[in-house]
Formats: C-alpha cells, structure tokens, sequence
C-alpha cells in the first residue's frame, strides 16, 4: 500500500507540512497518492542511520549481501500487480515496458550477486615480502577494493525500475558494500514507494542493519541538495537532465570534504551512415531508424538524435524513407506534462534555425502528453557553425546531417560534445577506408556500435554505458553492468600486516578461493 511517507532506514516517517501528488499522463490529471517532502531532520537521520550502518555491512561477506540482493528481487517480483499498475499509471508506459524493466532490474540484483558470490572483484593483489633483497628488503604489501560509505541515489524519470529506486545505481552500492539513500524521483514516488518496502522487507528476512537503505521524497531540488552536501554521505549517483548533474556534480565539490559524483547525462548518439549502407540496405536502415528514433517516445538516453551521412542519391534516399516510415507511427504518451514541455519547446527551437528543413513532422491531434515525432535535415556547414543543433531534444526526435564529404563529417565528430554511444552503418571494409570518422567516433564515446541501433543496452560485464562529458562526469566508469560497482569502493593497501588481521581476501591460504594477482602472477591457489 502507498502511504507517502518517507522511509528512514525501517521506519516509515511524515514529519514534514509539504507535500506533493504524482501524475497519470495519460489520464493528464494527479493521482491518488499525495507523499510527504523529506525535511531536514529526517535526511539527517537517513544519512545518520546509513553511516551508523556502514560500519557492520562493510564487513559483511560477499555470500551475506548477494543474499540480501537476491531476496530484494523476490521482494520485488512479490508485489505484483500493484507495483505494474503504480508504474503504468505513474509514468504512461505500457504495461509490458513494465514488466520487462522489472526483469531486467531483477536481473541486474542477481548478477551482482553472483559477483559478489564469486568474490574476486575485489582485485586483491599480492606482493610477497623479500627479506633478502638487495640493496633493501622488500617488504610485504597486499591490496584489494573496499566500500566508500553511504550513496545517496538520484533516480531517473525515464526507468521508474531500472534506473531508480532498485535500479543499477543502488544494487551496484549496496553491493560494494554501500548503504544507499534514495531521493525519490517526484514522477514516480509512489513506484518508488512500493520498490522501497521490497528492499526494506529483504533488508529485514537477511538480517541487513537498521539504515542500509533509506528513501526520501522530495519535488524540488532541496531535499538532493542537502543529501549531497550532508558529511556522511561518501558518494552521489545520479542518471537525468545535464543541468541536474552537473548542478549536483559542482554542489558535491565545493563540500569541505569532495565527494565523487557518477552522473550519467544527455546524450545524442550520433549515427554514421557509411556510403555502403545507404545503397546497399538504405531503406532496411531507414525504417529500423523510425523504429529506434521513436522506441518508447524517444525517452532513451541512447536514442539516436543524430545521423551524419555524406551527401548523394543513396542519402536522399534514406532520407525519404525515413521521412514515410515515421510518420507511419503512432506517437506515444510521454513520462510526465513537464517532460512533454520541454520536448515541444525543444522541438520548436531546433525547427527555426537556420538551415533546417522538416523531413518528417507527426502533426494528426493527439492526446494531451503524447509526443508527436518530428526528424529535420540540415547541411554539414549549418550544424557545424550552430551549437544548438548539438543539444539533446529529449523525446522521439532526430536530425539528419548532410555533409559534403567525409572531412566535414570528421570535423563534426570532433566538434561534438561527448557521447554514450557512436554507431557506424557500413561494410566492414569501411572501417579502414573511413578510419579517420571511425577514429573521431570513438574518441568522443563510450560506446561504439556497428550496424545496429544504439537503443537498447546490454547488461553485461563487458557493457559501458557511460561516456565523455557531459554523457556522464567520469568517462572511466560505467551505470550498467557488473563493473559499475568499481564506482564506490577504493583500493586500500595493507603494509606488512599480520595475517590474522587481514581481510579474508588479502589471506596467505585464500579462504574466499578467488583469484588474486600474487607476485604479478594471475592465480586462486594459496600462498605457502
Ligand atoms: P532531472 O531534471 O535531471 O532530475 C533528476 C533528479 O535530479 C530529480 O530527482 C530532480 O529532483 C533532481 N535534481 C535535478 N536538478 C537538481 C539540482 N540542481 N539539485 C538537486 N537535485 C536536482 O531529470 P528528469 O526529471 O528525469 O527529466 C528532466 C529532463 O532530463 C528531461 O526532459 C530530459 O531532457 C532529461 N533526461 C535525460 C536523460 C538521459 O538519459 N539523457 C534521462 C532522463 C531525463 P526534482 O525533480 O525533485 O527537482
């Protein structure tokens, strides 16, 4: 049941005056649910409770917390059909949206998990004492990766499950060994609400301390705020709007202590269609670009919103097609009147500059909320002198770049800000024809596609998703898959220290049975 109260820690809280309802796109009108801004006492005692807590779930075992992570899940699958419907009427996407982005967050606490179960994340490193070198004994010095401390979790409007309350930024800190802070996303506080109390119950059935996880409402920026200036918390994760993140980002380090912010931001995602692709299979990529473009209203951090190609008949071409197969489609609801907004505003702004031309423009009456797909074209010179066609339109919009030839098309990828993803359209063999666009791709992405789209995001060990600025503030991690975990621990290194005091993983006889890199050497066995 949804009572709009906070969550600190086990105890559900509503000690504040302010509150605030959710809203139902579709239906355009609130929703029964009314929730209670967190106030400054009660983000103090989260982050209290989280701290306190931290000092006995770091210590926890990789087993205990995968425990924890994997009961979550089931909490999660248990509630059913009231938390699919709270998502749909929460955010306007389809019920099967929900579900599957509830598999696919189940699926992210499991792997973690197993993570967490086969242990050698932690990166334990070994470099064995030589007494007997010359001209100085060598001492003996071993490494591994610990916990930061308490993450406050900002989740996205965009993946109410995935993204957000359980989302990768939570199950990736709590299993590092970080007690979580959720500010709840105000579009989805009641989602947010239910997914909490699943957390808390597999808090509770494995035995987890009172704080490991706390969720506070808030529908103004002040309660994120406070929670990243608060001194106990170690670390910010955050996935949203570039102004957001890099507001929080310069927030965390101008703290008397700085603190590392993980902001995964806009992005345009730009698509380079090789000459090979537009005459061999233009019109087979055009319609699988109608498809992507407008993949769940374009509310995708990778949708693609812009696509570069040089300047010929085949172009022309794909442009047409593409122009036909999306105005084909029916435009969906959109997340929230407020996103709505900005993506007409948006929309409008890109359409009246300069040089732009309407390939295709959805303009059949819809229902309040529903985002009609719009795609322009613009020549190669034009988009590299207006810096406002690089902006992201956050919504089932893309521009089509003509370019002259593929110097132009180069110089524009290097111009570009960067990216979560780059994908190139073409034969194989146009890799190395074109190595200088493929190279100027990569330099500016975190991912980089061949023939394919980039909506849709594998969770997998080996996925990046993350990107140069302002794609997200620190190119070196990733927000999906199991390596995002690196994002909230630190290397620690233990000089000369008595085995019975360290750390299970650093151990001379591997009780955890990991792989450790001992003396340089890759290896699970024991030290004798
Ligand atoms: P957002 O405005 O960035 O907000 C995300 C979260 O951060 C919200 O909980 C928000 O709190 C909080 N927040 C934002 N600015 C803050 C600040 N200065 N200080 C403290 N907290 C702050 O993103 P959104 O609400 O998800 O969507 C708005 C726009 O963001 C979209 O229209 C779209 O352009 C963009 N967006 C992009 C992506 C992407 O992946 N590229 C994903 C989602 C959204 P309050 O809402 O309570 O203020």
């Amino acid at each position: 049941m949804i009572t709009g109260k906070n969550y600190i820690g086990n105890e559900q809280s509503a000690t504040g005056s302010k509150t605030y309802s959710t809203f139902d796109p579709k239906l355009n009108m609130a929703t029964e649910w009314n929730f209670y801004e967190a106030t400054e006492d009660e983000i103090d005692a989260a982050a209290t409770k989280a701290y306190n807590a931290f000092q006995e779930y770091k210590n926890f075992s990789g087993s205990k917390k995968a425990d924890f992570l994997i009961a979550i899940a089931e909490e999660i699958e248990a509630l059913g059909d009231e938390l699919i419907s709270t998502y749909t009427k929460e955010s306007g996407l389809p019920e099967g949206r929900a579900k599957g982005e509830r598999g696919r967050t189940m699926g992210q606490l499991k792997a973690f998990a197993t993570l967490l179960k086969e242990g050698s994340w932690v990166e334990a490193t070994i470099d064995t004492a030589q007494p007997e070198r010359e001209p100085f004994p060598k001492l003996d010095i071993r490494k591994m990766l610990f916990p930061i401390g308490p993450i406050a979790v900002f989740g996205s409007s965009n993946f109410p499950f995935a993204f957000s309350t359980a989302g990768g930024d939570t199950a990736s800190a709590l299993a590092a060994g970080c007690p979580v802070i959720v500010k709840s996303h105000p579009m989805h506080a009641g989602t947010g609400e239910l997914v909490s109390s699943a957390i808390l119950k597999a808090a509770d059935s494995t035995g987890m301390p009172d704080g490991v996880f706390s969720n506070l409402n808030s529908s103004g920026i002040e309660v994120g705020q406070q929670l990243v200036l608060h001194p106990k918390v170690k670390g910010v994760g955050f996935t949203g709007s570039i102004k957001g993140g890099t507001a929080l980002y310069k927030l965390a380090n101008e703290r008397n202590e700085p603190i590392p912010v993980f902001a995964e931001m806009g992005s345009i995602n730009p698509v380079v269609a090789l000459p090979s692709a537009l005459s061999e299979n233009g019109t087979e990529w055009a319609k699988k670009y109608a498809g992507s473009i407008t993949l769940g209203a374009g509310q995708f951090c990778t949708n693609p919103g812009l696509i570069l190609g040089i300047k010929n008949t085949s172009l022309n071409q794909f442009i047409e097609v593409l122009g036909t197969e999306i105005e084909k489609l029916e435009p969906s609801c959109m997340l929230h009147p407020n996103i709505h907004n900005n993506f007409e505003k948006g929309k409008q702004e890109l359409s009246t500059q300069d040089g732009t031309d309407v390939i295709a423009s959805y303009e059949t009456a819809v229902d309040p909320n529903y985002g009609q797909q719009k795609v322009l074209t613009v020549n190669g010179s034009d988009f590299l002198e207006n810096p406002k066609l690089h902006q992201e339109v956050f919504g089932p919009f893309s521009i089509v770049v003509q370019c002259a030839n593929a110097n132009e098309l180069t110089d524009i990828l290097h111009q570009l800000e960067g990216q979560l993803t780059g994908t190139i359209l073409g034969d194989a063999s146009e890799i190395k024809t074109f190595e200088e666009v493929v190279d100027a791709l990569q330099s500016r992405v975190g991912r980089i596609i061949f023939n394919g789209v980039p909506t849709g995001v594998e969770v997998c060990p080996s996925m990046l998703h993350g990107g140069p600025f302002p794609a997200s503030t620190d190119s070196r991690f990733t927000s999906v898959g199991t390596s995002a975990i690196k994002r909230w621990v630190r290397p620690v290194s233990y000089q000369n220290w008595p085995q019975q005091s360290l750390p299970d993983a650093l151990k001379n006889d591997n009780p955890l049975h990991i792989m450790r890199i001992v003396d340089s050497e890759h290896t699970n066995s024991k030290i004798d």
